[in-house]
C-alpha cells in the first residue's frame, strides 16, 4: 500500500526542573493511504503527544528532538471546482516532506496543517472560540486554504454541515459554541476539520467526552467519512471495542515507544506482543454479550521520567527474563509484511547470547 505517513523513532521530550519526561521515546509507524490506524494503549503511554509532534503543535518545554515524519500527502482542495477537472486528477505530487524539520510558523507547514492533515481532539469546546459564530469560524477555516468568497465559503459550510448530520445548519451557523451539545460541537469540529479535504484525518479521543449514544453516532459518522473520502485517519483511543470498530490496523503504544503493529484482525486473534496480549485480557470478550469482570493488568504505568531500564514493559510482563529484559532494549522485529513486535522473545540470536533458550 501506498504510504502516507511514516513515522521513523521519533522523540518527543518535556524538559522540566525536574527532569526529562520522555513521552514519546522511539515511535516507529506508518500510515497507509485511505486506511484507518488505530493507536491503542494506557493513558500516558504519549499517544496524545506523539499525534501533536505530527502536526508540531507541542510547545515549550517540549520538544521533538529526534527523528523523523515523513509526509508524502498534497492538497485536494476540499472539493473546489478546479479540483473536479479531471485532468487534475493526481497531476502533480510533490516529494516528501520531512514534517520534524519544517519550521513551526513556516508557511508550508500553515498550507499542510489543515489542507492535508487535519486534527479533531477529546474537547470540542474547547477547540471553538467562544466568541464567535459557528458560520464564522467555519467559513473562516474554508478561506484560510481555499480561493473562495465569504458567500461561496458560506455556502460550503452549509453543506458541510449538513454532511455531517447537522439539522437546520443555517440556525446552527448563527450559533456560537455554548449554546450547543457536546456532541454537535464535535459535529461542527468534524466539519471544520473536512472542509479543506485533508489526506489524514487524526482524531484524539474525539468521543470520550461525550455520553455513550453520542459517541456512537460520532464514531459511526466518522467512519462514513473515511469511506466516502478514501481519507486517511488516524484514531487515538483507549477503548478496545472503538479499535475493533474502525481500525484496519492497530498500533499499541507503551511508556512512548510502539510495541506493535498489525492488521486488527490478527492483532486481536494472535496477539504477539506481552503488552497486546496483556491489553486483550482486560476486555471482556467481543460480542460475548457478558459482562464480564475486567482483569487487569497487574501494576501500574510507571511515570514516564521514572522508564524502567531494558524494555519498559518488564515490571508488568509475565513473560520477563530477569539479565536480559530490564537490560536490553528490545528490538522491533518485523514479523509480516505490515506486523511488527517489539519484544525479545522474537529475537532468538539475542536471547542465546544471553543465554536463555527460546521455549
Ligand atoms: Fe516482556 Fe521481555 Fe518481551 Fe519486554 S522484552 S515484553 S519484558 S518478554
Ligand atoms: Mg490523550
Amino acid at each position: 500500500p501506498e504510504i502516507l505517513l511514516e513515522i521513523k523513532d521519533l522523540k518527543t521530550h518535556f524538559f522540566l526542573h525536574e527532569g526529562i519526561v520522555r513521552a514519546v521515546d522511539g515511535v516507529n509507524l506508518t500510515v497507509p493511504a485511505g486506511k484507518t490506524i488505530c493507536v491503542v494503549g494506557e493513558s500516558g503511554c504519549g499517544k496524545s503527544i506523539m499525534a501533536r509532534s505530527i502536526l508540531r503543535l507541542i510547545e515549550r518545554p517540549g520538544r521533538i528532538v529526534g527523528g523523523e515524519l515523513l509526509w508524502s500527502g498534497q492538497s485536494r482542495g476540499g472539493g473546489t471546482v478546479e479540483q473536479r477537472n479531471p485532468d487534475d486528477q493526481g497531476a502533480k505530487r510533490p516529494g516528501t516532506v520531512d514534517l520534524a524539520t519544517l519550521d513551526a510558523s513556516s508557511e508550508e507547514l500553515r498550507n499542510i496543517r489543515g489542507a492535508q492533515i487535519a486534527m479533531v481532539f477529546q474537547e470540542p469546546m474547547a477547540s471553538l472560540s467562544p466568541m464567535y459564530t459557528v458560520g464564522n469560524q467555519l467559513t473562516e477555516a474554508i478561506r484560510l486554504h481555499l480561493p473562495m468568497s465569504p458567500r461561496e465559503a458560506r455556502q460550503r459550510g452549509l453543506q458541510l454541515l449538513e454532511h455531517v448530520g447537522i439539522p437546520r445548519a443555517s440556525r446552527i451557523m448563527e450559533s456560537y459554541p455554548f449554546q450547543l451539545s457536546g456532541g454537535m460541537c464535535q459535529r461542527v469540529m468534524i466539519a471544520i476539520a473536512l472542509s479543506c479535504g485533508p489526506q489524514l484525518l487524526i482524531a484524539d479521543e474525539p468521543t470520550t467526552a461525550l455520553d455513550v449514544t453520542t459517541q456512537a453516532r460520532i464514531i459511526d459518522l466518522l467512519r462514513d467519512l473515511q469511506d466516502e473520502t478514501g481519507m486517511a485517519m488516524m484514531f487515538i483511543t483507549h477503548d478496545l471495542g472503538v479499535v475493533a470498530e474502525v481500525a484496519d490496523e492497530v498500533v499499541v503504544m507503551y511508556l512512548g515507544t510502539v510495541v506493535e503493529q498489525g492488521n486488527v484482525d490478527d492483532l486481536f486473534h494472535d496477539p504477539q506482543h506481552p503488552y497486546t496480549k496483556a491489553l486483550l485480557r482486560s476486555i471482556p470478550k467481543m460480542g460475548s454479550g457478558r459482562r464480564e469482570a475486567l482483569a487487569t493488568i497487574r501494576g501500574q504505568v510507571p511515570h514516564p521520567q521514572n522508564r524502567p531500564a531494558g524494555c519498559p514493559f518488564h515490571p508488568r510482563c509475565d513473560y520477563a527474563m530477569p539479565g536480559l529484559c530490564d537490560q536490553v532494549e528490545p528490538p522491533l522485529v518485523k514479523l509480516g509484511p505490515r506486523r511488527v513486535s517489539r519484544c525479545v522473545l522474537h529475537d532468538r540470536a539475542l536471547m542465546a547470547s544471553h543465554g536463555v533458550s527460546a521455549t
